[in-house]
């Protein structure tokens, strides 16, 4: 999932704020047997793909923490069962991970989330803290007020030699692109997806990618990076190979996950090597 994705989850589950939970089944092993009842939603905020969910339980203030992955998902629904619990579809109860009511009749209900976990919220940085900036700094979803572009250079810049791509991808770097931002802005940038990342200029890239996610989130414009929302015309590079490149016609390319040509044979595949498409004229092999 792409940050401005999960940032919009953050501002629907903030509208939560206020409500004090009345019921609350969360089946993930970590938190699984925790009592929230009585428990108020104070907010929500994120940082990149992280969602921090803040409680007040008598005082004590609680984060529940989770992590969204391509197909997890917090939903809001208002409609419920005889016995209180949410009306959720049948084909979807094995991937109900968190169902917590509250007082004003609605239930945040999670599915298929893999990380999910409750902590103290002054001890928020063991989750986020080892996340480079957001690339939605700024915005009244996010942790942080600002996008420190130095430290973020100097994060994707810690293994020079390794490639743009999987730099962008690595959130330890910043946190936030997934990738059909990574891709997409590698062939904006006109880069060659494999560049070592020691040898791209890194400001305007970040500067382009967070105008364009910041963009997709204000807009509600979701998973567009060219501006035209229709299928197969939304996507400068993404999901179209051997389809003539909008810009220049040359036949798009495609690289299936697990794989990076740059890399020796040596060196183990990459954790982020996912897939790629780029158009070998407009993103030359250096
Ligand atoms: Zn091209």
């Amino acid at each position: 999932m792409e940050g401005d994705a999960v940032h919009r989850t953050a501002a629907r589950l903030d509208t939560l704020a206020g409500t004090t939970v009345v019921r609350a089944d969360l089946r993930h092993p970590a938190v699984a047997g925790t009592d929230l009842r009585g428990a108020r939603i104070v907010g929500t905020r994120a940082h990149g793909k992280h969602l921090l969910t803040r409680l007040d339980l008598d005082g004590r203030r609680l984060t529940l923490h989770s992590h969204l992955p391509m197909d997890g998902a917090w939903t809001l629904m208002r409609k419920h069962r005889d016995d209180g619990r949410p009306a959720l579809p049948r084909h979807l109860l094995p991937k109900l991970r968190a169902a917590v009511t509250l007082d004003s009749g609605v239930s945040l209900v999670g599915l298929g989330i893999p990380v999910l976990g409750l902590l103290e919220t002054r001890d928020e940085h063991r989750v986020v803290g080892h996340l480079g900036p957001d690339v939605l700094a700024g915005q009244p979803t996010a942790t942080q007020e600002e996008f420190d572009t130095g430290e973020a250079v100097r994060r994707l810049r810690r293994d020079p030699s390794r490639p743009l791509v999987e730099a962008l991808l690595d959130q330890r770097g910043v946190a936030g692109f997934g990738n059909l931002w990574a891709v997409e802005l590698c062939f904006l940038r006109g880069r060659w997806p494999w560049t070592p990342v020691g040898d791209v200029e890194l400001e305007p890239l970040l500067a382009l990618g967070r105008r364009m996610i910041t963009h997709s989130l204000e807009h509600g414009t979701g998973m567009t990076t060219t501006g035209n929302r229709r299928r197969g015309e939304n996507h400068w590079v993404t999901g179209r190979s051997n389809r003539p490149c909008r810009r220049c016609g040359t036949l798009v390319r495609f690289r299936p996950a697990g794989t990076s040509p740059g890399a020796p044979l040596a060196r183990p595949a990459a954790i982020h090597a996912r897939e790629v498409w780029w158009c070998p004229s407009c993103q030359p092999e250096p």
